[in-house]
């Protein structure tokens, strides 16, 4: 099956609550989400989906997802899209770094992959545990009162992890901790995910103030030094995220037992080939993963519910459903939340179908 043409079309995706806002200042109201295509001799065709959290989050920007399409996809057209090994070890040969560039085509070709198979994609990653997966809540950044008032709407739609985001002033985030801890009933769980943002003196005094309260602490510094640095200082669960962007870093973790449960993105890793790589070595190494993405919509929601529901379920902490905090559905078929868990389509591929009247046409096109 070999690839005749990729494509690349934009779709902007605004957030239900008006904005989504984070550590630092940081804050996004419209997600440019880059929705990848990826046409073969067969006439099966296979769609990906990259959505950086803004430009500002990880080393990646949403235009650069179409300009790295136009760079790399040249030298794809004619490879066999099936193989995925062989194709991500073309595209590392073509195009050093740029993970998030490479995600959308992998996904597109694991689409392609489930099809050829007539398999879903969960089934050819290892399997389908249980009926469905659970997800977890971020919950905005906002003042203590604000973000301790959403707790009891999210747990109506049947969420019942949440994560909060901090990663603002020491003082008041440690009153939103304390805050929404109030709110939580037997069987949730907490995390206060500070997404790189307190230097390690704000760090260690937040989580002598929390020493208490069940939180599990969230990539509170931007080094993996200092976030170990914070995690030999405190007995609450530690999860990492931003730093776990390969296998030598999950290996050096585990080595140091720098963190129980780590965050596995598709677009940090460049793929649901690496992701799933990275998910199965956390699994021989007994860690606990969330799986998701960096933001999305349709697509990257139906991929990432193919890598949750394929994990052994004692090893998922939680899952997301980005589809749901945004306004615009763009492909039939994508899983839909119930009762704040998460199935993955029993269709071949990832199972979705784009609406190609709300994608539009390409950007870019490589044929
Ligand atoms: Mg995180």
């Amino acid at each position: 099956m070999r690839i005749t043409r990729l494509s690349a079309y934009r779709v902007d995706l605004p957030l239900k609550e008006g904005s989504y806002k984070w550590s630092g200042g940081k804050a996004v109201n419209v997600f440019d989400s880059t929705i990848i295509r990826v046409d073969t001799d067969t006439g099966l065709t296979g769609w990906g989906e990259v959505c950086p959290l803004g430009p500002f989050y990880l080393p990646a920007y949403a235009a650069g997802v179409r300009s790295g399409l136009a760079e790399l996809g040249p030298h794809l057209l004619g490879e066999n899209a099936l193989e995925l090994g062989k194709l991500n070890r073309r595209m590392d040969a073509a195009l050093k770094g740029h993970a998030y560039v490479k995600s959308g085509i992998d996904m597109a070709c694991w689409d392609l992959l489930g099809k050829a198979a007539n398999q879903p994609v969960c089934v050819l990653l290892g399997g389908r545990y249980g009926d469905d997966v659970g997800l977890y809540r971020a919950i905005s950044q906002e003042s203590p009162e604000q973000m301790a008032a959403k707790v009891a709407g999210y747990r109506a739609e049947g969420y019942r992890r949440f994560q909060l985001k901090v990663g603002g002033a020491a003082d008041v985030d440690v009153e939103r901790i304390k805050a929404v801890a109030a709110e939580l009933r037997p069987g949730d769980r907490l995390v206060a995910d500070a997404n790189t943002g307190w230097l390690m003196h704000d760090a260690l005094r937040v989580v002598k103030a929390v020493q208490d309260v069940d939180v599990y602490i969230e990539q509170p510094c931007l080094t993996y030094e200092e976030c170990l640095t914070v995690r030999k200082h405190t007995d609450h669960p530690f999860v990492l995220d931003e730093v776990i962007d390969g296998m030598d870093v999950l290996l050096r973790g585990h080595a140091d037992q720098a963190m129980d449960v780590v965050n596995i993105k598709i677009s940090k890793f460049g793929g649901l080939t690496k992701a799933k790589q990275a998910r199965d070595l956390c699994v021989s190494l007994g860690v606990a993963m969330t799986l998701e993405d960096s933001w999305g919509g349709d697509i990257v929601t139906a991929a990432i519910s193919h890598l949750a529901h394929s994990t052994p379920t004692e090893f998922l902490f939680s899952s997301t459903d980005f589809n749901s905090y945004v306004t615009v559905d763009f492909a039939d078929g994508a899983p839909k939340r119930q009762n704040g868990r998460l199935a993955a389509s029993l269709a071949p591929g990832l199972g979705i179908t784009p609406r190609m009247d709300v994608i539009g046409k390409p950007l870019v096109i490589v044929e």
